[in-house]
Order: structure tokens, then sequence, then C-alpha cells
């Protein structure tokens, strides 16, 4: 028989498995009961909804045989199983099983990251066994078949015998080296362990035959072995517990269990209601980007149940796509087993759920940033820009619910501070929320646009993501007080200093022959009330701002937008002096001058120059 390759990636990762670098072994078993699980809820549902189909409740279960002899592990389960095509489709390759999508550039160093970032689900039981074999029949095929691998070599697929529907795993357990055990996966107390530390809960018997001893009849002092068959787990969901009943390392467990994320969740909230809609609810907040989380493959939503049947692996209703980073699952009585995708959303009673939690969530986060702010910044890095996002998309329709939650740079702070921690500091004379904007914080530090504001002692919020500027606008103000980029036409603050300073209109001609040598490039030229130390600056009449121009035109669908630009000149400046000059003496010289000017404008605002060697040019007839 051919043995067929693994897909590269799969090889991959199989290696890293065979040679485990990740330490956490018993974790295999962990994720075969998941599958197994997984496997029998979609027989339970089929069952359920088919009449064809008979249903008894005591034929769904996983079973687990240990033989120390031939040292083999088996999981057997009643669940759905697999195809050939399955067989070959799932296990074969990785990247469809969901589990490792490697992208280009974004490969993971180690065994770790791996684990940190995909998980490793079925290919984990090569950490412990040098072969693994799987027999599967699905209740979609009169055949059963045999899949066979003992690494990174490949693989058979042949057709076997299995009576009844179902998928068993045999485990070769790899022999003992000098510095591994492996023994302990094959014995009783260990495995018990195992299974009750990572899949308590699970909804269906996870049998086992159990050696124990007994006195033996008639006898005072002699024993005698006997075996029996025992479920070890003890079958309550978790969230149908109380959860006082619960400690983190539960939700924790449940968390990875459930393959929700491979990072420890910065926080859970387990709800229940019991109101104008029942449900159970458990709910996590991942700390870290699932690798996908900001592609278009990313599927948001939380695991549906009714009454204890999963009916929907991710119900996207549940959440708006502002919280789409939220994992876990919802159980309702309320709600029909047969409902379908269409009507789901269409039914009054998902949606009152949804709204329910996306306050719940709401409120927890507010309560994270307020008693852990450390953690909520953990979280914000990771999905801040969702929010944002989320506050800025549908016309603003959700910034109410999101702009609590938001957080900048401060200048004055030197580190992320919420819209309510700024006006709380904001002084009586300060009319504004100013803002500044630039590729980051170092560079919006230096620009000059920021001179006057700083001076006055305001505080000013540094926005340096793309996004920032576009949410701010959508938001246009926080309790009542207007947000103000620095470079905007009327800052609001009173001029005390320059009392020497010309209008524009003392230098009308001047200027006019400027915006004759600019030609286009600029709307206007003005003397500016913002400068200090620097000579010129740029800055905008209108809507979009020149940041706003910057993101906008590096976007696919670049559409050319055009920010109505600005050159402010400083007239207090000694630059100025010579500018004027110029003007009055030398027509070539005060052209130099300008375009000199406005390129080091552009510079400082980050733009690229047109005509670089032009530039360099200018510089040189500087100097000569
Ligand atoms: P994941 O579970 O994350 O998708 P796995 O590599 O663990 O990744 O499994 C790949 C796929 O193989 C599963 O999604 C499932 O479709 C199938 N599978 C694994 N184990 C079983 C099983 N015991 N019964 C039926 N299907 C299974």
């Amino acid at each position: 028989m051919a043995t067929k390759e693994f897909r590269a990636e799969s090889k991959r990762l199989l290696d890293l498995m065979v040679n485990s670098i990740y330490t956490n072994r018993e974790i295999f078993l962990r994720e075969l009961i998941s599958n197994a699980s997984d496997a029998i809820d979609k027989m339970y549902y089929r069952a359920l909804t088919d009449e064809n189909l008979e249903f008894n409740k005591d034929d769904y279960y996983i079973k687990i045989v240990s033989d120390t002899e031939n040292r083999t592990l088996k999981v057997i389960d009643t669940g759905i199983g697999m195809t050939e095509e399955e067989l070959e489709d799932n296990l074969g390759t990785i990247a469809k099983s969901g589990s490792l999508n490697f992208k280009k550039g974004n490969e993971p160093k180690d065994g770790y990251d791996i684990i940190g970032q995909f998980g490793v689900g079925f290919y984990s039981a090569f950490m412990v066994a040098d072969q693994v074999t799987v027999i599967s029949k699905s209740i979609d095929s009169d055949k059963a078949y045999k899949w066979e691998s003992k690494g990174v070599d490949g693989y058979t697929i042949e057709p076997c015998e299995k009576d009844t529907v179902g998928t068993e795993i045999t485990l070769k357990i790899k022999e003992n080296t000098e510095e591994e055990n492996y023994d302990e996966y094959l014995e009783q107390f260990r495995l018990t362990n195992i299974i009750k530390k990572y899949s308590d809960f699970i909804r269906y018997p996870i049998k086992m035959d159990i050696t124990n001893s007994k006195l033996k009849e008639g006898s005072e002092d002699e024993y005698e072995e006997y075996t029996e068959e025992q479920t070890v787990n003890s079958m309550v969901p978790i969230w149908r517990k109380n959860k006082s009943e619960l400690s983190d390392e539960d939700y924790h467990n449940f968390y990875s269990e459930k393959r929700y994320g491979f990072d420890k969740p910065v926080k859970y909230i387990h709800t229940k209601a019991d109101g104008l809609v029942r449900y159970n609810a458990i709910l996590f907040i991942p700390e870290r980007i699932p690798f996908d989380y900001y592609t278009k493959e990313y599927e948001k939503g939380l695991e549906l149940y009714s009454n204890g049947v999963l009916i929907m692996d991710k119900c996207s209703d549940l959440l708006p796509d502002y919280f789409s980073f939220v994992k876990g699952m919802v159980d309702s009585e309320d709600l029909s087993l047969n409902i379908s995708r269409e009507m789901l959303q269409q039914d009054r009673q998902l949606k009152l759920i949804a709204k329910n939690i996306k306050n719940k969530i709401k409120k927890e986060l507010l309560s994270l940033l307020k008693d852990d702010r450390d953690k909520y910044e953990e979280f914000y890095k990771s999905f801040g820009r969702q929010l944002k996002y989320g506050a800025y998309s549908d016309f603003g329709r959700n910034k109410e619910d999101l702009q609590d939650l938001l957080m900048f740079y401060s200048s004055t702070e030197k580190k992320l501070v919420t819209l309510d921690e700024y006006i709380s500091r904001m002084s009586e004379d300060q009319k504004y929320i100013y803002y500044a904007t630039g590729e980051s914080n170092e560079r919006i530090e230096k620009l000059p646009q920021t001179e006057v504001v700083a001076e006055k002692g305001f505080e000013i919020l540094y926005l340096s993501e793309d996004i920032d500027e576009f949410v701010i606008k959508m938001l246009t103000s926080y309790k009542e007080k207007e947000f103000k980029s620095v470079s905007s036409g009327d800052l609001g603050i009173e001029d005390d200093t320059n009392e020497e300073n010309t209008d524009t209109e003392d230098n009308k001609e001047l200027f006019e022959k400027m915006k004759t040598i600019l030609s286009d490039k600029v709307k206007d030229i003005r003397v500016s009330k913002r400068l200090k130390s620097h000579p010129v600056c740029l800055t905008n009449d209108g809507e979009i701002s020149i940041e706003m121009e910057k993101v906008l035109n590096s976007m696919p669908d670049n559409q050319n937008v055009k920010a109505d630009k600005v050159l402010e000149i400083n007239v207090n400046h000694d630059v100025f002096k010579s500018l004027k000059d110029a003007y009055e003496k030398d027509e070539n010289k005060l052209a130099l001058f300008t375009n000199l000017l406005y390129n080091q404008a552009l510079l400082i605002e980050g733009i690229q120059i047109k005509d670089p060697v032009e530039f360099t040019n200018d510089i040189c007839k500087l100097m000569k």
C-alpha cells in the first residue's frame, strides 16, 4: 500500500511533536478527548434532529483503554466518525484542520509558539506515541477505514472492519528514555488524574476499566483484584455549576479544553440570566491576538447550546463586530433545537441574549480598566484597534458604547490615558481636547505644531495609529468637550506672547508671490500663531487632515484624496527676515527659499518630497 506524504506544514508540526520540545505532554489526552466529544456532539445533534435515527442516550460515551503489555492506549468514541475523504482531509493536512495556517514571514519559531498560536490538536498524540492508528466509521458511509502513521514519513489509509459508527484511536506509547518516562501514560492512576484535570465537565461519560482490590470473600487478610467499568468525569458542564464551586484554574482549563485560545485569558465572565430570557454563559477575553484575527478569515461567534446540546459552533449574531475577540459559549433553554441559521437571526430571544451579553462585556471591560489597569492595557494592546474600529464604523452608531474603553497616548502623562482621565485634568481656561497626529509618539512629540499648546501646559493626545484620527472625527466631542487638532485654524488659545505678531494681511504681497512659486502645492500661506522655535509648518483647511490624506492614499482603493494644505510661517523667526529681504532684492532667492521651506515642512510631516534631487541641489545653492 502506498504511503502518502503529509503536507509540508503538517510535516513541520509533526516533527516538532515527535521530538516534543513541548514539556506539557499530558495535554495530548485532553486534545483527543475534546475531538471525541465534538464528534459525539455532532452525532447527538444529528440523532435529535433526524427522525430516521434511533436515539439512545446511553450510546454516547468515550472510552479510554490502556494495555500495559502491548504499550497501547485507546481513545474510543461513539461520535459521528470520519469517511475516507475526511480521514484524508482532516488528519493529512493541518491547514485543513484549521489549527495551523502558516503565513509567510509569520512562521512560529518553536513549539511554544505553535502551541501558543495555533494549538496542536490531533497531532499532539505524537508527543507520546510513535505510531497512531485511527479506525473510523462515519454515519454517512457503510464502510470503515483505517488511517495509520508513524510520524513524519507519511500515512496510509485502507478499508477495514468496524461494526459501529464512531472512531477508535490507538496510540503506540513510546518506550521510556533516560530523560523521559512514557509509562505513566499507561497507568490507570495517572490517566484518571489527567482526565479529571482537563476533561471533567465533558458532557459525555469518559469510561475506563478501573482495577481495584478487595478482600477475598470469606477471608480476613487475602485480597483479590477486580476490574469494573467506571465513569471518570463528573459530566456536569462547567456553566451549570455555581461560580463558588469553581476556581480560576477550572475556567482556564475550560478555555484550553474548548480551544477557545492557547493563551491565558485576561478575564472570564460567568453569567446567568433568569428574567425575560434564561441562559448561562461563560465568556472569555483573550490576552493575545489570534494569528488570523485581523484577516478576513477570522470568524467571530460564540458556541450556542440549546439546553445542553450544541446547536452551533460559532453563532456570530451573539457578538457585535467590535467585541469579535470574545470567546465562549451560551446555553439557553428558551431556544429551539431545530432552529435554522436564518431563523436564528430573527429570533427575539437570541437578540435579547446578544444585547445582554454586549452590555455585560462592556461592563466587565470597564471594571477591568478600573481595577486592573495593567491587564487592561495588555488587552488594549491586542484589541484596542478593534474597539477603535467599532467606534468609527457604522457611522459612529456605537460610539456611546465604546468611547469609555478607548485609550490614547498622553503628552503629559507619557502613557495611555482614557478620555475621561483627560478631561478630569483639563484646566478651566482649556476649551478643547487637543490631539496631534503622526507616525509615532516620538515624531509627534517633535512636531512644531504642538509647540503653543504644549507651552500652555495643555495635555495633547498623540494619535499614531492610522485609524485614530478617523475615530476622533467620528466622536467629534467627549462629555461636551470638542476635539481639536493642534494643526487646526483656531486653537482656542489666547495669544498673549506674540505681541509683535504681524498679520497675514501685512504680508499679503509676499505671500501671494510665494503662492505662485509653489503653484498648486498649497491652498494658502499664512502667518502662524502656533509656532515658537520653528520657521514653518504645514496645516490644513477643511475636514481632511494631512495625516488622513496619507492614510487614505495608502489604502488599496486609493482615491487620491487631497488635504487643503496651508503653509504657516513663523514671522518672528530670523528665517522670515531673510525671506522678506529676498523678496525685496532677489526674486531667484525668494523662489529658492520658498521651495526649501515648503519641502522642510513636508519632511517634518513625514511626507516624501516630490523631487529629492532638486531639494539637495537647492541646499547646495545655499551653501555656495
Ligand atoms: P481541530 O480539532 O482543531 O480542528 P485536530 O487536528 O484535532 O484539529 O482535528 C482535525 C479534525 O479531524 C477535526 O476538526 C475533526 O473534523 C476531525 N476529527 C478529529 N478527531 C475526530 C474524532 N474522534 N471523530 C471525528 N472526527 C475527528
